[in-house]
C-alpha cells in the first residue's frame, strides 16, 4: 500500500421520503448508485456504498482527494439533484428537502448535507463502522462518542492497551458561535462533560488519539434550523468512528448504544425520543414517526475498496434494548404536548411557536389584578432553563 492517504466520506440527505418521511423509494438509491458507478469509472472514487437511515440517502465513499474536496463534494451534491428530480417525479415526500440552495458552491457543509469524512493512512487492517441515524440531531452522538473514548465502564482498552492509555482529544463545536475547542481526556473530562451534556448546544466533531494526534472518529455537525433559518427537518447525522489495534474494539464502539438515551428529534424534529439501535431493515421509523433510529455499518477498507457492509446490530443481543426503546418511547409518548417529551422553547424556535407569541403578546396582563395592560406593546422575551 503506497504511503497516501485515503479518505472516507459519507455525505446524505433527505431528498424526498416515501411513504412520508418512513424511508425512501428504492429507485433513489439506484439514482445514487448509477451517478456513483460513473465516477468510478472516472476514477473520482475508488469505491462507493449506497444505503439509507429512514429517509436520508447516505453516501459511502472512498477517494484519494482528501476532505472538503470540491469534486467529492460536488458529486454528492448533482448524486442529490440527480435523485431528486426521481423524487420529483414521484411526488415522494419533501423532495429535494435537504437541498438548501440553487447552486453547488465548493463544498456542500453549509448547502444542507450532512458531512462526516475522515483522511488516514490504511492500517494492516482498517475496520471503521459508519453510524446512520434517522430523526435526530447531531448532538445524537455525544453521549456514544464520550463513552467509547473515555468512559473505562464502556471500553476497557482505556485502561488496558497500552496505545489508548494516555486517552483521547474531543474536537467539539459551539454550533451557535460556529466555534470550535478541543478537550483532552482523562484530564479535562468534567469540562468537556460540561459542554457535551447540553447536546443540542455542543457537539462532538473529531475525536484524535492523543498519542500521535491520529484521527479516530468524525461526526457531522451541521444544523438544518441554523442554516435554514426555519425548520426544515431535523438534521440525521452521521458519524464514522475507527477501530482496533489502538482505537476502540468494535464492541467497545457498539457498547454504548445499548443504552437508547434521548436524543432531541423524532417527529416534527421537536420531540425528544430514545435512540434505537437497529438493523438495516428495520430502519423505517413509524411510530409517530420514529422512534429516533441508528444503524451501524461495519466496513474493512482493503486498498481503498469498502468490505461490506456487515448490519452490525443484526443480533438479537440488541432485542434487550429495542424493547427497552419501546418502553422508553412509550413513557415519553405519555407526555404528549409537554416538555419534556416536546423540545424546550428555545428549540421551537423554528417552527410555529414565535408566531404564537407574537398573537397573544399583547394580551398577557399584569398580575397585580389590575386589568391594565402593562405589558402592551413590549415585546415578550422567551427564556429556558438553558439561557
Ligand atoms: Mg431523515
Amino acid at each position: 500500500m503506497a504511503e497516501k492517504k485515503i479518505t472516507l466520506s459519507v455525505i446524505k440527505a433527505d431528498v424526498g421520503g416515501f411513504v412520508g418521511h418512513s424511508t425512501i423509494h428504492p429507485d433513489l438509491a439506484k439514482t445514487a448508485i448509477k451517478e456513483l458507478e460513473k465516477a468510478v469509472s472516472k476514477k473520482l472514487l475508488i469505491d462507493f456504498h449506497v444505503t439509507n437511515c429512514g429517509d436520508d440517502v447516505e453516501l459511502i465513499m472512498t477517494h484519494w482527494r482528501g476532505k472538503d474536496s470540491s469534486d467529492i463534494h460536488e458529486l454528492a451534491w448533482n448524486t442529490f439533484k440527480e435523485a431528486t428530480k426521481v423524487a420529483q417525479k414521484l411526488k415522494l415526500y419533501g423532495a429535494g428537502q435537504d437541498l438548501l440552495v440553487d447552486a453547488f458552491s465548493g463544498n456542500v457543509k453549509g448547502m444542507g448535507p450532512g458531512v462526516a469524512e475522515l483522511e488516514f493512512l490504511e492500517r494492516k487492517s482498517e475496520p471503521v463502522i459508519v453510524f446512520m441515524a434517522d430523526k435526530c440531531s447531531p448532538g445524537a452522538w455525544n453521549l456514544p462518542l464520550f463513552r467509547m473514548f473515555a468512559d473505562p465502564f464502556c471500553t476497557p482498552g482505556l485502561i488496558i492497551d497500552k496505545s489508548m492509555h494516555d486517552g483521547f482529544i474531543f474536537e467539539v463545536v459551539d454550533i451557535h458561535q460556529n466555534k470550535v475547542i478541543k478537550l483532552s481526556c482523562p484530564e479535562q473530562m468534567y469540562d468537556l462533560l460540561m459542554f457535551i451534556g447540553s447536546a443540542e448546544n455542543f457537539m462532538i466533531y473529531n475525536v484524535y488519539r492523543k498519542t500521535d494526534g491520529e484521527v479516530a472518529a468524525a461526526a457531522s455537525t451541521q444544523k438544518l434550523s441554523l442554516i435554514a433559518g426555519q425548520y426544515v427537518g431535523k438534521d440525521d447525522p452521521v458519524c464514522v468512528v475507527r477501530s482496533q489495534s489502538g482505537f476502540p474494539a468494535v464492541g467497545e464502539i457498539l457498547e454504548p448504544f445499548s443504552f437508547p438515551h434521548l436524543v432531541a428529534g423524532w417527529t416534527r424534529g421537536s420531540h425528544y425520543g430514545p435512540l434505537m439501535p437497529c438493523t438495516f431493515k428495520d430502519a423505517t421509523p413509524s411510530r409517530l414517526d420514529g422512534p429516533p433510529r441508528v444503524i451501524a455499518a461495519g466496513f474493512q477498507i482493503a486498498e481503498g475498496k469498502l468490505i461490506g457492509p456487515r448490519d452490525m446490530f443484526a443480533d438479537s443481543i440488541w432485542d434487550y434494548t429495542r424493547n427497552k426503546t419501546a418502553e422508553a418511547a412509550e413513557y415519553m409518548r405519555r407526555h404528549g404536548p409537554f416538555e419534556p417529551h416536546r423540545l424546550p422553547l428555545k428549540e421551537m424556535e423554528y417552527t410555529t411557536m414565535p408566531q404564537i407569541m407574537k398573537k397573544y403578546e399583547s394580551k398577557f396582563l399584569s398580575m397585580d389584578g389590575s386589568a391594565k395592560d402593562k405589558n402592551k406593546g413590549k415585546k415578550i422575551t422567551v427564556t429556558t432553563e438553558t439561557d
